[in-house]
């Protein structure tokens, strides 16, 4: 097992006008036996980042250290890491046993009796022991990936690399695997680093997130401090489904004037905004109420554009009275509120849970 430090490293592809800077002097240190989730939008340099750190891509600057060892120059055999990819990468000739054992048969000297006893006791950990003999094309999409998951931890890696490995699959099949690696990654202990774009992964796997947008660090944490304690504003509106809601403004005295209400800022909050003065306001959707009659608290007139309901609760989206832009807010209520599309309602916006954010 091992740690893993990425050192002011950037990537550039290509020269010139035409070049893209994939990652932007990214620095991050990774305690060993740690699972780190890179989350980001496409094209935010996720998987440039971990395929950097496998050794599959060259950085343009910076150091990558596995252990306490500069692996700059070492090849992705070298570097003890197992990968599992989207596609599961298996080889559709070999049955699963095969192309469980391939890697260990080609990278170290474990006897052919010592190898069959750990594919065969990890076929069993996986729950695909009864597969062994199959191909893959004879598998379930989720079969496949248990293979894939199956070879990589046969393999006693340093470090797993997983770039988006549950994508191919259903909904159902997706969360339970979600809870399957969560668990894995508990009992093996092994440093690993998973790359997704579906922030529901990011909140529910990995000790910490690295957020990612452009190839720039956007914030480092665990999940619930990248939730309740975002940076910025790119991070707020990421994570979270649907999305926070953002209120636009201008501070006047400790006021914060938005369009159709007014906000009072707290002493704490005015604090923390020191002199900037264009400012937005975030509110989560579950942290919206909303009222038939006004309250006469911080609040703006709407009316119920759309309602989905979810079940036990329902998504409100609403077109504010008093706006001139065509922005939607979100609120989210009881799913048992009856609340009917055109109505007018008072939209409470709370004096606290409410976060702010320079304006871009
Ligand atoms: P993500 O994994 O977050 O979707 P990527 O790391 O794949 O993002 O890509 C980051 C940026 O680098 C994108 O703009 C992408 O187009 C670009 N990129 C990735 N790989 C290459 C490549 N081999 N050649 C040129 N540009 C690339």
């Amino acid at each position: 097992m091992a740690s893993i430090t990425i050192d002011d490293v950037t990537k550039e592809f290509g020269e010139g006008a035409e070049s893209v800077v994939a990652v932007d002097d990214v620095s991050l240190d990774i305690a060993d036996g740690e699972f780190v989730v890179f989350v980001g939008p496409s094209g935010s340099g996720k998987s440039t980042l971990m395929r950097i750190v496998a050794g599959l891509e060259t950085q343009t600057e910076g150091d990558v250290e596995i252990g306490d060892a500069i692996v700059n120059q070492l090849g992705p055999r070298a570097r003890d890491i197992a990968m599992v990819f989207q596609n599961y990468a298996l080889y559709p000739n070999m049955t699963v046993e095969e192309n469980m054992s391939f890697g260990l048969k080609m990278s170290t000297d474990m006897s052919d009796d010592a190898i069959e006893e750990s594919v065969t006791s990890t076929a069993e950990m996986m729950d695909i022991g009864a597969l062994l003999d199959n191909k893959p094309g004879e598998l379930s999409g989720g079969q496949q990936q248990r293979v894939a998951l199956g070879r990589a931890i046969v393999r006693d890696p340093n470090v797993f690399l997983m770039d988006e490995p549950l994508s191919n699959l259903d909904a159902k099949l997706r969360a339970e695997m979600r809870t399957e690696i969560n668990r894995l990654q508990n009992d093996l202990g092994v440093t690993t680093l998973y790359v997704t774009h579906d922030q529901t992964e990011a909140m529910t796997m990995g000790d910490r997130l690295v957020v990612l947008n452009y190839g720039e660090l956007q914030q480092v944490g665990t999940p619930l401090e990248c939730f309740y304690r975002p940076e910025n504003q790119f991070v707020a509106g990421f994570l979270g489904s649907p999305s926070m809601n953002f209120f636009e403004g201008s501070l006047d005295g400790g006021t914060l004037r938005a369009d159709g209400f007014d906000y009072d800022l707290t002493e704490r909050m005015q604090s923390s905004v020191g002199d900037r003065n264009d400012l937005v306001l975030g509110v989560r959707p579950e942290d919206l109420t909303l009222h038939d009659e006004p309250t006469g608290g911080h609040e703006f007139e709407a009316v119920v554009d759309v309602v989905e309901p979810m079940g036990s609760i329902s998504y409100v989206y609403l077109q504010p009275r008093q706006q001139d832009h065509e922005d939607t807010f979100i609120a989210e209520t009881d799913g048992q509120r009856p609340i009917s599309e055109g109505s007018e309602v008072y939209v409470e916006i709370p004096d606290t849970d409410v976060h702010l954010f320079d304006a871009k």
